[in-house]
Parts: structure tokens; C-alpha cells; sequence
């Protein structure tokens, strides 16, 4: 592009703005009116879903097992053919839970967001929306947000007679701070 075609398209930027801001006010003040707003409502509409939970975030956890706001939506109880809890765990950021284990293991589904699963002695590994996690029995091991997204995920947590988990120390902020760096 030469000089003068850059001129010439400069000049002409401003007679487009303003054909465009007409074309906008006609559109608000006819018959197209109707259409414009649906278009916006649908846009709404797939941004809410977009952004939805899948299960409500449920009631806040004890922060005797929990650092954080966490929170549990139960899904299903053990029965007499699933002899595993269902629940829907929200970590909010910084979020997690103390180490813990699982006598039968745990598996995990991340719903929504990011965090962490750790277990002791091993690096961290960074889960996100769509991940499994299948933790072995009886592996101490921790879950959670990360310092800075939270992370939401379905637990299915087997049973061995009537315990699903052993609760430990918390994981503390300099630990936390470690696989968040
Ligand atoms: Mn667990």
C-alpha cells in the first residue's frame, strides 16, 4: 500500500464508523428490533449455561478436614449395590483437603476448573475439567484447588466395612505454596 492509498483509507475510516452507528440505530428502531434482542437473549441464555455448575456446590466442609472454603453436594449414598459415596466436592481457590487415605481408594472427576492431586512423597500432578484420577487404597494423598482457580470435582469414594477415608494433618500453607510455585 502506498502513501496515498494509507490516506485514503484513513479518511474513510470515520465515513464507516458513522455508516455503521446509523445501520445500529436503524436496526433498534425497526422491525428488526425483535430479531436483534432474541439474538442477544440466545447468547445470554448459552453464556449461563456455559458457565452453570453442573451440581449445586452444596454445604461448606469442616475446616478440621478441609483448609479453605470447600464444599460437598452429596450425590448418592452406599446402597445395597453401590457400596461407594457419590458427592460433588467444590475447592475454592486455595482450597484442599488434608492428607488423607482411602481403605478400598478413591476415583476422582473433575467437573469444572484446576487444581492438584498430590500423593506424599511424589510431585504433584495438575488436574483439570475432564481428568479421572484413580487413587490406590490405602496411598496417602491430598486434593484441591490451586492457589489461584478453583477446581471442582465428583468423588467416588469405596467403602471398606464402614469406613471410605482416614483423615491426617492438614497440608500446610508451605506445602501448599511448594506445588503451587
Ligand atoms: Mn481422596
Amino acid at each position: 500500500m502506498n502513501y496515498k492509498d494509507m490516506i485514503k483509507k484513513i479518511k474513510s475510516r470515520p465515513i464507516i464508523l458513522v455508516i455503521g452507528g446509523i445501520m445500529t440505530i436503524a436496526a433498534c428502531n425497526s422491525s428488526n428490533e425483535k430479531t436483534a434482542n432474541t439474538d442477544t437473549n440466545n447468547k445470554t441464555e448459552m453464556e449461563e449455561q456455559n458457565n452453570t455448575a453442573l451440581f449445586p456446590r452444596g454445604e461448606k466442609l469442616s475446616n478440621e478436614w478441609f483448609s479453605g472454603t470447600a464444599f460437598l453436594h452429596p450425590l448418592l449414598a452406599r446402597d445395597k449395590n453401590n457400596d461407594f459415596a457419590l458427592g460433588s466436592v467444590t475447592f475454592e481457590p486455595g482450597a484442599r483437603t488434608n492428607w488423607h487415605t482411602h481403605p478400598k481408594g478413591q476415583v476422582l472427576i473433575v467437573t469444572e476448573g484446576g487444581g492438584f492431586y498430590q500423593e506424599k512423597g511424589k510431585p504433584a500432578q495438575r488436574i483439570e475439567k475432564g481428568d479421572v484420577v484413580n487413587i490406590p487404597e490405602n496411598i496417602e494423598h491430598w486434593h484441591g484447588a490451586t492457589a489461584t482457580s478453583k477446581m471442582v470435582h465428583i468423588a467416588v469414594t469405596n467403602y471398606q466395612g464402614d469406613e471410605n477415608v482416614t483423615w491426617l494433618k492438614p497440608v500446610t500453607d508451605g506445602e501448599f505454596n511448594e506445588v503451587n510455585k
